[in-house]
């Protein structure tokens, strides 16, 4: 039986630290009672940081992901680092910096799919661009108008409320899936739903900002065309909103 993670950034993605319990240590890393860590998944990269040590060491946070049972969050130290003993109190604490980098592109992509009005069928975020991958998208696609759209979207400051959502009603409103490849788990009767007041909402399980205008101004760097009627857009923060 693997222990389980409470995962404290799905209620506040804002929250950069907390207390936590080591309650797994091996050779893939280590995992907590509590994280505030976001392990890589549906495009969105695991979480950097530091675990705060006993004794005021402090052990770096290369990367975070899931393991291969449901429910492991591995917090992967940097190579050759001392690991903290099992049951050791640590203070987790992310890279706040390239953590909002991510939410606010994670959020511009909730806009992105409604601008363009399709399901996004894949997307990669990093800190300094972001990528989605749509499919259903015929023709030339005018990328200032995408981008002019975008910014419209960001700049009238909907608020970004995360709510629950049965997975009953979510079969009933199939339209409510956008992102067919950010989907939360299922199995828990109940799914976490961003909803992009008056704009968008969709489940998902990632990191986002509580307002759009958070985002700032966005660029679409550029569209590729990928086969007929694939598209790839990638975006970037504007000049003097990075
Ligand atoms: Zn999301």
């Amino acid at each position: 039986m693997s222990p389980k993670t409470d995962l404290l950034f799905q209620a506040d993605s804002y929250q950069q630290s907390c207390a936590a319990r080591v309650v797994a240590v091996d050779d893939r890393g280590i995992q907590l009672d509590r994280t505030v860590f976001y392990a890589n998944s549906g495009g969105q990269p695991g979480d950097t940081g530091w675990l705060m040590l006993p004794h005021g060491e402090q052990l770096r946070i290369i990367d975070t992901r899931k393991g291969e049972v449901p429910g492991e969050i591995i917090h992967v130290p940097e190579a050759g680092a001392k690991l903290p003993a099992l049951g050791s109190e640590v203070e987790a604490r992310i890279d706040w910096q390239r953590r909002y980098r991510h939410m606010r592109f994670h959020t511009s992509l909730h806009l992105l799919s409604k601008v363009l009005a399709v399901p996004a069928t894949g997307n990669q975020i990093a800190e300094d661009k972001a990528r989605a991958d749509f499919t259903e998208l015929p023709g030339a696609l005018d990328k200032a108008a995408i981008e002019q759209q975008l910014n419209a979207l960001i700049a009238e400051g909907h608020e970004v409320r995360v709510t629950w959502i049965d997975e009953a009603e979510l079969d009933r409103r199939p339209e409510l899936v956008r992102t067919l490849y950010a989907l939360p788990p299922r199995g828990q009767g109940t799914l976490r739903l961003i909803d992009i007041v008056d704009t968008d909402q969709q489940p998902c399980g990632g990191t986002h900002v509580a307002n759009t205008r958070e985002i700032g101004p966005i660029q679409v760097l550029k569209i590729e065309n990928k086969g007929k009627e694939n598209k790839r857009v990638v975006l970037g923060f504007a000049a003097g909103s990075a």
